[in-house]
């Protein structure tokens, strides 16, 4: 046989054992190298030019055109020392993958001769030819031109031979055309907030920050193998597949050693992110067969954010060199576990307290227990922002399926805490609290630290858990960009927390001594987000029950999702704490349906195609053969004892051709109504109609494509197997 699956094996077996590139010297002397980073700054700048692009590191502020021109300099002979020829403005656009355009430094001045030429101005902002970049309408109505602006709190860094300065993307009007930018205000907003909110218990913060530490899940598949399998190279996932017989049953990949073409895979990305100052520590095995994790040391969330771009992005470039491709889809195999990207977070003081980590003191408790229940509490009042914010065609693959988080959203704090705040909430009194109230109190309390010792509930079913000094958000899709879901936690949070000392600093006001008036907000808040908290098994059906009864959302698919977007609370919430417009969230809303529906298109055609020019013709294929065979039979055993001696191929004959009439059947209607959509104008009318009536065909086809696999010459099937993609080592 020559068929496409058959050379892919070829090339598979044939490739030579694969060298490691280790690096000779410690992490610690390369760490960063790749990065122009503070430290660099200091040894290149003047003392002036260093204050001031430190403060705008640190603090925001603005790099004046003299100054710029001068740190422009410095990069630029720092990038060329490392080989770079170019430079670009590297953004995040909201197709989801990053942008960039490259210039070259050279410029001409004079017939042979040329200068390395980058100056204070093209730093600082640039104008891409962003026409193509998705934009929800916001250029064709403003006419306006896009532009990128430097973001000096993210290093700027080499790739190759190219200076990459990270920035964000904004129209001429303002509005906001990719994800840092939103980010970047959601995190300004919460971090006041919860400056104010630690006042209340120390004094001397000057200033916090969130922190987010992500756990990047992922697959890898041999180059060979993908490039035959036309589903996963144009969508990322397998659109046909009988389940190996063989699944993740045993469950002997989970933290079983890792295979050596893999490791050596790992070793090289490791040492590329490093030379970047991405922090990655952790690397695992994953619970499916070839399915591996890696996670990094957590880091304030813009640049954690930007550091799980970067490392997307050279994990791709690295894998190609080890003959493998990196799955970042959610879900590329049916039936075996999909990937996720797990969002720890927390908030940090610049006096280095963790505020989700109890304290040793009774002050600190205090001031755990308001973080921790105003987060609650946010979660409680905005699930439905925080599903939208996770909302994607591929994520839906994996929401609800049993290994993953319900599409329902819920906080899990352990029995432990559960415990905690029931009886907070019970012996908070109303009126003025006697002192033997607060000493009761201020003792429960005070056990929190004890309470955390002890706990070792891990509850890996919940959306969103606290897991002992942060909270674990686990329903973001691996392929996501972070800053969604990171715009949206944010911005809930610093929302709640402004409310809170509002509420509080009124109790004050009427008369309260502050312990008891914050003690008495947080009872509020513990009983009004009850609903919210769930303990027990989020992957069961008996929590769709419960999770309906007390009325929390079970948004299954995206565009029911995402139609949060354009309700009046959003959009007073996000005007109001001036993080995204009406304008920009309408934008963000068409953009994701556009996003959502383009996916599903581009499914449903790679679907058509492989059913009707790949799979029909092999199965019809293998039929004649056994029609050949049967006629065989009759020609030397004459047509009735041929006929019986023939049962087996003539059942086969027939079953092959009831799932083939079947599946182009089907193909068909999938087909109708796609066209059907595609006539919509309305395109949350369109994204629904994609969801309802196109993507709920691809099971019925899949069925009769898998059974035909099962039954066709396993020689003939043209298509490597998902035995073969996830047991190919
Ligand atoms: P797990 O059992 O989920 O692997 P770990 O303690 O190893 O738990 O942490 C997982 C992730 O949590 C790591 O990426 C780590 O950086 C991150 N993390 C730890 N502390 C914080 C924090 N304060 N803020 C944000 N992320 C954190
Ligand atoms: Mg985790």
């Amino acid at each position: 046989m020559a068929n496409s699956r058959s050379k892919a094996f070829d090339e598979v077996l044939n490739r030579a054992p694969m060298h490691m590139k280790t690096p000779e010297k410690r992490v610690s002397e390369y760490f960063g190298e790749n990065t122009f980073h503070l430290d660099k700054m200091r040894e290149c700048l003047t003392d002036e030019a260093y204050k001031i692009v430190k403060s705008a590191v640190e603090h925001g502020t603005p790099v004046d055109r003299t100054h710029a021109d001068q740190i422009a300099t410095a990069m630029k002979d720092w990038a060329i020392s490392k080989g770079a020829t170019h430079y670009t403005h590297w953004f995040q656009p909201l197709t989801g993958s990053t942008a960039e355009k490259h210039d070259g430094f050279f410029k001409p001045i004079g017939p042979g001769k040329a200068i390395e030429r980058f100056e204070g101005d093209l730093l600082v902002q640039q104008e891409p030819d962003a026409s193509s970049f998705p934009n929800g309408g916001i250029r064709n109505t403003f006419e306006a031109r896009g532009y990128t602006a430097w973001d000096p709190t993210s290093p700027a860094f080499v790739i190759g031979k190219t200076l990459c300065i990270p920035t964000v993307f904004i129209a001429y009007t303002g509005e906001a055309l990719d994800y840092k930018m939103p980010l970047l205000k959601a995190l300004d907003r919460v971090e006041k907030a919860a400056k104010d909110v630690c006042h209340y218990f120390d004094k001397n913060v000057t200033s916090v920050g969130a922190t987010l530490g992500w756990e990047q899940e992922y697959f890898l598949v041999d180059t060979a193998l993908y490039n035959a399998r036309p589903d996963l190279v144009m969508t990322g996932r397998a659109l046909f597949g009988h389940s190996p017989a063989k699944g993740q049953q045993l469950d002997d990949h989970y933290f079983g050693s890792i295979p050596e073409r893999a490791t050596a895979f790992m070793r090289e990305f490791e040492y590329e992110s490093h030379l970047l100052g991405i922090p990655v520590t952790t690397r695992h095995n994953e619970v499916a067969p070839n399915q591996f994790e890696c996670a990094p040391m957590f880091e304030e969330v813009n640049i954690a954010n930007d550091h799980n771009l970067l490392l997307m992005d050279v994990m791709e470039k690295v894998a190609r060199k080890h003959n493998f491709r990196v799955l970042l889809h959610e879900k590329p195999f049916a039936g075996i576990n999909g990937s996720g990207k797990h969002n720890n977070w927390s908030l940090g003081t610049d006096t280095r307290v963790n505020l989700l980590q109890p304290g040793k003191n009774p002050k600190s408790n205090m001031q755990f227990l308001t973080f921790f229940v105003n987060t609650i509490k946010a979660i409680h009042d905005n699930a439905d922002l925080l599903r939208a914010s996770i909302a994607s065609a591929s994520n839906d693959h994996r929401l609800g399926a049993n290994e993953a988080p319900p599409a329902i959203i819920s906080v899990f704090i352990g029995t432990q805490l559960s415990k905690m705040l029931d009886d907070l909430e019970k012996s908070i009194k109303a009126g003025k609290m006697t002192p033997e109230d607060k000493t009761e109190l201020k003792l429960s309390i005070g056990k929190i630290p004890q309470l955390l010792l002890d706990n070792t509930d891990r509850n890996r079913t919940s959306p969103f858990a606290f897991t002992g000094n942060k909270f674990e958000f686990r329903a973001v899709g691996s392929t996501a960009n972070c800053a969604q879901a990171m715009t949206v936690l944010n911005t809930i949070v610093a929302n709640q927390l402004i409310d809170f000392k509002k509420n509080v600093d009124a109790k004050i006001k009427k008369g309260d001594k502050k312990d008891e008036a914050i003690l008495k907000e947080l009872q509020v808040l513990i009983k009004d987000s009850k609903k919210i908290r769930f303990e027990g098994n989020g992957y069961s059906d008996e929590w769709v029950k419960e999770a309906e009864k007390r009325g929390l959302s079970n948004l299954k698919d995206t565009p029911r999702a995402l139609d949060v977007w354009s309700r009046k609370e959003t959009k007073n919430l996000f005007s109001g704490l001036d993080i995204l417009s009406n304008i920009e969230l309408e934008a963000r809303h068409e953009i994701e349906l556009e996003n959502y529906i383009m996916k599903l298109q581009i499914e449903a055609r790679v679907m058509g195609d492989l059913a009707k020019n790949h799979i029909m013709p092999v199965a019809l294929e293998y039929q004649n053969i056994l029609i050949k065979n049967v006629e065989g039979l009759m020609n030397v055993l004459g047509a009735k004892e041929g006929k019986e001696a023939a049962r087996t191929q003539i059942n086969f004959i027939k079953s092959i051709s009831k799932h083939v009439n079947a599946m182009n059947d089907k193909t068909n209607l999938m087909i109708e109504e796609r066209k059907k959509a595609n006539a919509m104008e309305d395109l949350r009318e369109k994204a629904y109609a994609y969801c309802d009536n196109v993507k709920s065909k691809f099971d019925d086809i899949r069925y009769h494509a898998d059974k035909l696999e099962i039954m066709v010459d396993d020689e003939m099937w043209p298509l490597p197997k998902l035995r073969e993609l996830l047991f190919t080592k």
